[in-house]
Parts: C-alpha cells; structure tokens; sequence
C-alpha cells in the first residue's frame, strides 16, 4: 500500500492559462485577438453546460468567443452554411460545433466542413492524418490536456506501457497515438476496446492506465498492477442514494493505495480539455503570424 497521488487538473489547467498570457499579450500587441465560434444545436442540457463552460474560459481571459444556438430542428444545410460563413470570418480563429448532433444531421458530413485551419477540436480528417503520421498540427483538446497534465505532474512515458481503454477519435485512438509519438510519449501502447478479450490482462501489465469507456467505474484494484498511474476521463452520470452524481471510469475508491497516481473525477481530465481548446485557439491565431 502506497499513497495515491491525486492529479489535479485545475493545477495542471492553471500552469497552461499562465503559460497562455504571454502569448496571447504578443498576439494582441500584433492586433489578433483570438476567437473562438461555437456552433450548439438543440438543447441538450449537458451540451449546454459544456459550451457555457468553455466559452467562459475565452470571457476571462479577454478572448472573443461567440455561440450560435439553433434550433435542434435546422436542416444541415442550414448548419453547413453557417459553418461556411464562420470559416471566412477572420475574427475566427477557431469554430467547433458540439457534438452529439441530432440524428438528421451528419456529423461527418458537418465535421468535413470546418475549415481544417480552424479547426480546433481536431476532428477534421486532416488533422487526424496530420496526427496519425506525426506531424500533428491541432490536437484533440482531451487527449492533449492528458499529456499535458502527465507532463506536469512529471509522469514519464518514455519506454513506459500505456493501456488506453477505448478507441474513440474524440479521445482513445488519439491518445494512443500521442502516446507512442517518439517525440511526446515514447511509450509502447497497447488499445483495448469492446473487442478486447481479456481485458484485465492487458491493463494489469499498464504502467499507465487511460481509461476512456464510458462506463461507471468499470475498472477498479483488480484490473491494475501496484504504482500504475490511472488517467480517467470518463464522466458518466449515475443515480446514488437517491442522488444524481458524476463518476468516472474508475472505481477510485478502490483503486486508492495500489496506484500511484490518479486523475479525479471531476476535476481532473475535464478542466484540462477546455484550457486545451483555449490553447488551440491560441495556436491557430499564431498560425497566422507564420
Ligand atoms: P465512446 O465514443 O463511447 O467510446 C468508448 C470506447 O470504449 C469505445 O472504443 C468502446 O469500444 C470502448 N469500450 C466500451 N466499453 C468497453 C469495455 N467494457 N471494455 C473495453 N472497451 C470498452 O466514448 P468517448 O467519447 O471516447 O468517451 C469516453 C468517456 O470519456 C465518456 O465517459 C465520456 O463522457 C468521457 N469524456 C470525457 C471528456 C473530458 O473532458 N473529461 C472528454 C470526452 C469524453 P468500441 O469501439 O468497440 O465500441
């Protein structure tokens, strides 16, 4: 039994927003304010409250960030010209449309059409294949905010086995990617997903364990090895004593004292995501000075 040490993600997102002011002095000093569109369709409660929470961030930091609510009944069309007029905006530097969309519209399709230059999710096929070779340009901001908070918290992969669990682009595959990146990870990595027979053996031998499933504290002391460092993005709503409350992939209770680190839920992976996409946007106005 050792002591877990808890990962904050606000002390990790504080060290990025600092990291951040500098730049984004030299960027207004130059006449670029960096600004961020988001596109939020219907009025999925949870989504709500995501694109409030991230656009807050631009607010506090002097940022221009702009919501465009509509109706869960647009016609894509209608989505797609929006998008269209959002990317030859040049006070834009960003755009992102929050996902899920209802079911009449293609997401693919909508994701196609951002401009892959502002696009700050790091969804668009071309910056996943900038990412898949190497050479990325934008990141998705959860699975960077991870490698940022490891870095900070001076966890090293290099030589390392990271297990990541899920496959998902949002999350899974692109971690396992940055994770085996010679330059960001060195690790040797291994995915499991729904396929996966046999999970535990594979998550046993983790020395760092990314647990992106989705499902409520799925993984606990049985599924790990003594020190392994566990990041849990999951955030998943569940019903406890009559209560509504969010928990993550990991049972975190009963991973306390066999890991060595671990990321909490909430307040760990979660708050690095939006300063990651503060910090794309940051990155996509600087593009321009190139
Ligand atoms: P997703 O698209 O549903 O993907 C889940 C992945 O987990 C899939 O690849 C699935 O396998 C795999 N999986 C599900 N059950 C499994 C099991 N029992 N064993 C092994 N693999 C299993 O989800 P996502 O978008 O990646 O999100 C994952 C979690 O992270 C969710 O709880 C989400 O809310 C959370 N999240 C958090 C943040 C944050 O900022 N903290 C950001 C994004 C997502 P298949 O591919 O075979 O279906």
């Amino acid at each position: 039994m050792s002591d877990t040490k808890i990962l904050s993600g606000l002390e990790s997102s504080k060290a990025l927003y600092e990291s951040l002011h500098d730049r984004i002095t030299a960027l207004k000093e130059k006449g670029i304010t960096p600004g961020l569109a988001a596109i939020l369709v219907g009025e999925d409660p949870a989504s709500q409250i995501y694109i409030r929470n991230k656009t807050k961030r631009f607010d506090a930091l002097g940022l221009k960030s702009e919501i465009h609510r509509l109706e869960s009944s647009v016609s894509e069309q209608e989505l797609l010209d929006l998008i269209a007029k959002i990317n030859t905006d040049d006070s834009f530097h960003g755009v992102l449309v929050q996902l899920p969309l209802p079911k009449h519209i293609n997401s693919d399709k909508v994701i196609h059409a951002i401009d892959p230059t502002k696009d700050v999710d790091g969804f668009h096929p071309e910056n996943a294949g900038l990412l898949a070779i190497g050479k990325p340009r934008f990141i998705p901001c959860t699975p960077k905010g991870i490698m940022f908070m490891l870095e900070h918290f001076q966890v090293d992969l290099h030589g390392k086995h990271v297990v990541v669990v899920g496959r998902s682009n949002i999350v899974g595959r692109p971690v396992s990617v940055l994770s085996s990146l010679k330059a960001l990870g060195n690790a040797t990595v291994t995915l499991c997903h729904s396929g996966t027979s046999d999970l535990k053996h594979f998550t046993k031998q983790a020395d760092v364990v990314v647990a992106a499933m989705g499902s409520p504290e799925f993984l606990d002391a049985s599924f790990i090895k003594e020190g392994a460092c566990l990041v849990d993005v999951g955030i998943n709503r569940i019903e406890r004593d009559g209560k509504s409350t969010i928990v993550g992939d990991v049972n975190q209770s009963s991973v306390m004292g066999k890991a060595s680190a671990l990321t909490p839920v909430p307040k760990g992976v979660g708050p690095m995501t939006i300063a990651m996409l503060v910090e794309n946007t940051v990155f996509s106005a600087e593009l321009l000075l190139n």
